[in-house]
């Protein structure tokens, strides 16, 4: 077992921000992981899990044991004519993963690709995009019990699985650690998901009528390329807010002053898009310090000059609530794990 000290997490996480592990250690097996558990030095420091670090605001240095978990491996299961059950260890990097199912022709993750991050953080927010989320392929999970170190299994009911929430960010949050992943793909008679506008405009410039999952996904590529800034150039974690859900007569009341706040009602609530209320305070593209909105994507927060600290990111995601609430009475929420 290979454990650093001090180690500096700035490569670790998609921000870019400076931040140091006091302790932190790569885990490429179960057996090392629970090695590293057992051991009653690290059982007195707090743990954090790392995958791809794409979803992390390190605002502080970690005084704990930081593990990166780097399980590898996908297996496969013919079902039957039109189904096969997919498992990736917790490492496999989600957007290879995807790949890897679109080579084999398996459908059902293709509005999902390009999303950053590793598959074994996948159900912590139930990972979504274009119509799509991993709730509607997802079988079950093997994870690792802290407290107990055995290994459990949770099926799609367990997980309980929300709008970017699942039970490993509510109740469960550190108390699991999530080894594999299970998904039901489809192998012919696969559902292709185009309602999203922009799925259908890019089809159509690539002139494509009747498109296949790879096509699906080649389009979300184009489409994800062409507005979200790519974290190898500008630091971000995407989408820093969730889209806020309010209740109907809440909705109306506010309406009634912003009718052309777009909306998406839900049963009892009505989904917002938070990139539209931040946009209408004026923070599209603002930069502040070290700091911005992204200038094609105000959801999205960035490391504009690479020097930004994470609680330079924290205190601007803070004005941009305050401001929110303050003109719309909406909070928003942030999305971004926040350490
Ligand atoms: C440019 C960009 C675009 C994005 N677009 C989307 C999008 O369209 N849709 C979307 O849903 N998300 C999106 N995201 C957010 C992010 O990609 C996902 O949330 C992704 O699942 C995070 O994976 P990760 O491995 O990088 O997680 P990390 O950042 O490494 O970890 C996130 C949290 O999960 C915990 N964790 C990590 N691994 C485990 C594990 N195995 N078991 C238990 N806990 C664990 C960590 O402690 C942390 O709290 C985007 C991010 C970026 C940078």
């Amino acid at each position: 077992m290979n454990i650093q000290e001090n180690y500096s997490l700035k490569n670790y996480n998609t921000f870019g921000v400076e931040a140091s592990a006091k302790y932190f250690s790569e885990v490429k097996s179960l057996d090392q992981l629970t090695q590293i558990l057992r051991n009653t030095s690290v059982q007195k420091f707090d743990l954090l899990f790392l995958g791809g670090g794409s979803n992390i605001l390190f605002t502080q240095d970690f005084n704990g044991v930081v593990l990166q978990l780097n399980l590898k491996g996908v297996s496969e299961r013919i079902l039957n004519d039109n189904e096969v059950l997919v498992t990736s260890q917790a490492g496999e990097n989600w957007h290879e993963f995807v790949q890897f199912c679109l080579n084999k022709n398996y459908g059902g993750l293709e509005n999902l690709s390009l999303i950053p991050g590793n598959v074994g953080t996948s159900p912590m927010q139930n990972i979504g995009a274009y119509g799509t989320e991993i709730k509607d392929t997802f079988v079950s999970c093997k994870v690792l019990n802290l407290e107990t170190l055995n290994v459990e299994e949770f099926d799609h009911e367990h997980c309980r699985f929300g709008y970017r929430e699942s039970i490993f960010k509510r109740e469960g949050k550190g108390k699991y650690v999530i080894l594999e992943v299970t998904f039901k793909l489809t192998r012919k008679d696969h559902v292709i998901k185009t309602e999203y506008g922009a799925i259908k405009a890019e089809l159509n410039n690539l002139g494509i009528e009747n498109p296949t999952i790879q096509d699906i996904s080649k389009a979300v590529i184009n489409i994800r390329q062409s507005k979200l800034p790519d974290p190898k150039l500008i630091g971000n974690a995407g989408s820093f807010f969730k889209n806020p859900s309010i209740p109907i007569k809440e909705f109306l009341e506010v309406q009634t002053k912003y009718p052309q706040m777009p909306n998406y009602p839900n049963g009892e609530v009505v989904k917002i898009p938070a990139g539209w209320l931040i946009e209408q305070c004026g923070w599209k593209g603002k930069q502040m310090g070290n700091v911005a909105s992204h200038e094609l994507q105000a959801l999205v927060l960035v490391n504009k000059t690479g020097f930004a600290t994470g609680k330079e990111v924290f205190d601007f995601s803070t004005k941009i609530i305050e401001s929110v609430t303050e003109k719309f009475g909406i909070d928003l929420e942030r999305e971004v794990n926040v350490i």
